[in-house]
């Protein structure tokens, strides 16, 4: 008998089911630059449409390097299906609109990346999906929230600036009370957290980040738990009971199950209606930097997380910092949603608030010769932001405080060079932070 092979290091290299390209016999994953595909003959190119065979017809709806990616991401993630997406930006705006219209609403975290607070609170209103907001501290704030147009709840795993886990199966205990989905963003923490297991319908990934981890593309995937029953409540969930006119009358809800034994109307429908209309089509030669970041993305999870422990543990002794923001060091309950939920480390991703204010932010971020100075996260570099003199600059001192970003606060991402480098660096960049003119101490 063959042993189910669940660990991640393992399926981030062989999960799905490509063991070779069937044509040349490659090992590595192709990069298929073909925008189309020939069909055998008229029926099998009139099945392909009617989804009565499932096979390639056009790359802004499927391609064979990207289903290498997609089988290996909802294998990592637990799920059943997975579809890849040009950016995060677009798997999030997707997960909403594959269950919302004009006239619905999502109940969201309000601790969510700034990104994601745009897109809801500006382009996905002007499209009329009403976004409402619950402070995540108390899981019981989504139910208050919830009417008869509720089509979702939305959360993010490992949220900055604050870097409170999110409380992901009492969210998702409500939601299914109410047989309303919860979408997870687990962009941070890929491998230590897999939120289908503690009950998410639906995983999103901003692939840039942690799972491409080198920097070098941009990418998104949702993934289907299989997890979530789509049909329970038909008014609940219209997009998957009604029949859809632009699909010639299909219920996805029902359709799905039947055409592939498998229950994952979420991923088909995002596919086949939304890529198909929207386009924002992953590059498959994007897809393969993220199959070569993925190989290794276990191993530098771990490496992050270890030496984000040694980074917090110093910090917390130095004279210049007077708080420390990370995962695990926060009060009850809240800190022991990190050990409920992580496994394996307690994230990469550090908030720091220095002594000397706004000032000592930007000169510490100035003084440090290895971290760069980025606007992302999730690279295998160490980074490093000041959010009020940049990301956050155009909020006032109300919107600042409520986003969880005080003037002195600078968010570090752990890198996985050598520990000790990591240390000597923050180290000289924070005794320079409270000096006078950087220039002079440079
Ligand atoms: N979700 C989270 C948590 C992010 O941090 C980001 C980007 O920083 C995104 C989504 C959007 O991802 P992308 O930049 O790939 O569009």
């Amino acid at each position: 008998m063959t042993r189910k092979r669940n660990n991640p290091e393992t399926i981030a290299i062989h999960g799905g089911d490509y063991k070779s390209d069937p044509a040349t016999n490659a090992v590595a994953v192709p990069i298929y630059r073909t925008t189309s595909y020939q069909f055998n003959n008229t029926e099998h190119a009139a099945n392909l449409f009617a989804l009565k065979e499932f096979g390639n017809i056009y790359t802004r709806i499927m391609n064979p390097t990207n289903d290498v990616l997609e089988k290996r991401v909802a294998a990592l993630e637990g799920g059943l299906s997975c579809v890849t997406v040009s950016s995060g930006q677009t798997a999030s705006t997707f997960a909403v609109l594959n269950v919302a219209q004009a006239g619905d609403n999502i109940v969201s975290s309000t601790d969510l990346y700034g990104g994601t607070v745009s897109l809801f609170t500006h382009t996905l209103s002007k499209l009329g999906i009403e976004i409402r907001y619950a402070d995540p501290s108390n899981p019981e704030n989504f139910e208050k929230l919830i009417d008869d147009k509720t089509r979702a709840f939305y959360g993010e795993t490992l949220p900055n600036p604050y870097l409170r886990v999110f409380p992901i199966k009492e969210v998702s205990d409500i939601g299914r009370k109410y047989n309303i989905p919860l979408i997870m963003d687990n962009t941070a923490a890929p491998v230590i957290c897999r939120p289908i297991e503690h009950g998410a319908a639906v995983v999103i990934h901003s692939l840039t980040k942690y799972i491409g981890g080198h920097g070098t593309a941009v990418a998104g995937s949702i993934v289907d738990g299989g997890n979530f029953d789509w049909t329970a409540d038909p008014k609940r969930q219209p997009l998957f009971n009604e029949p859809d006119n632009s699909y010639g009358g299909v219920i996805w809800g029902k359709a799905v199950p039947e055409l592939t034994g498998a229950n994952v109307p979420f991923a088909v429908r995002a596919r086949v209606c939304l890529l198909r209309d929207l386009g924002s089509a992953l590059a498959p030669d994007n897809a393969f930097a993220i199959i070569q970041g993925l190989e290794t993305v276990a191993l530098r999870m771990r490496q992050h997380c270890a030496n984000a422990e040694y980074a917090v543990d110093f910090l917390k002794k130095h004279k210049e910092v007077t708080k420390v923001i990370y995962s695990t060091e926060h009060d009850k309950p809240i800190a022991d949603r990190a050990k409920k939920y992580l496994n394996g480390g307690n994230g990469p991703m550090i908030g720091i608030e220095l002594k000397g204010g706004i000032e000592a932010g930007k000169k510490f971020i100035e003084s440090l010769k290895m971290f760069y100075h980025v606007a992302n996260i999730g690279d295998a570099r160490s980074l490093a932001i000041h959010p009020a003199s940049t990301t956050h600059s155009q909020l006032n001192e109300k919107e600042l405080a409520a986003s969880g970003v005080t003037q002195s606060y600078v968010r570090l991402c752990i890198g996985i060079e050598h520990i000790d480098d990591i240390i000597e660096d923050l180290d000289q960049a924070l005794n320079k932070s409270s000096k006078g003119n950087l220039k002079a101490v440079s």
